[in-house]
């Protein structure tokens, strides 16, 4: 998986809940992990009580880096933590044969989201540690302009 480097804090702390833990030390080592439900395979993330199956015994599987996006929007007017990030997109992420994740998608100057296109998942590296977001699947990682701090949503 990806990894961009981004000075300074994240943002917003991550919340102290079941599997977060757990979470970001994947994301640190660079493989963020699902929960697979053994009665039916489905796939959850963040982790469940129960499967809508009922079952309740999962195991953990490593998340699938590529995926499409589902639907996007474009944040204008954002909460006081990300208002400094604003205009950002933020999109539903199909993973391939994985979960729906909800990610911020960062995008080269211009961008715009585009339904259905593919997306790749990509680890922000804050000073005090990881977040989850995705970026279109052909971006050059390594142009600055590209993986900037604020993703440019076009006008
Ligand atoms: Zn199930």
């Amino acid at each position: 998986m990806n990894r961009l480097r981004i000075p300074g804090l994240r943002p917003v702390a991550p919340l102290q809940a079941m599997g977060v833990a757990r979470f970001e030390a994947g994301l640190t080592s660079g493989a963020p992990q699902m929960q697979v439900c053994n009665a039916c395979g489905q796939a959850h993330f963040p982790p469940p009580c129960a499967c809508s199956c009922g079952g309740t015994s999962f195991r953990a599987e490593n998340l699938p880096t590529t995926g499409t996006l589902y639907a996007a929007t474009i944040i204008h007017a954002a909460p006081g933590a990300l208002a400094a990030l604003a205009p950002y997109v933020v999109g539903l992420i199909d993973l391939q044969d994985g979960p729906r994740l909800l990610l911020r998608v960062l995008g080269p100057q211009g961008w715009e989201p585009e339904c259905d296109s593919p997306v790749q998942l990509l680890i922000l590296d804050y000073d005090d540690g990881p977040v989850l977001a995705a970026c279109p699947e052909n971006i050059d990682l390594t142009d600055t302009t590209a993986a900037g701090q604020n993703a440019q949503a076009g006008t």
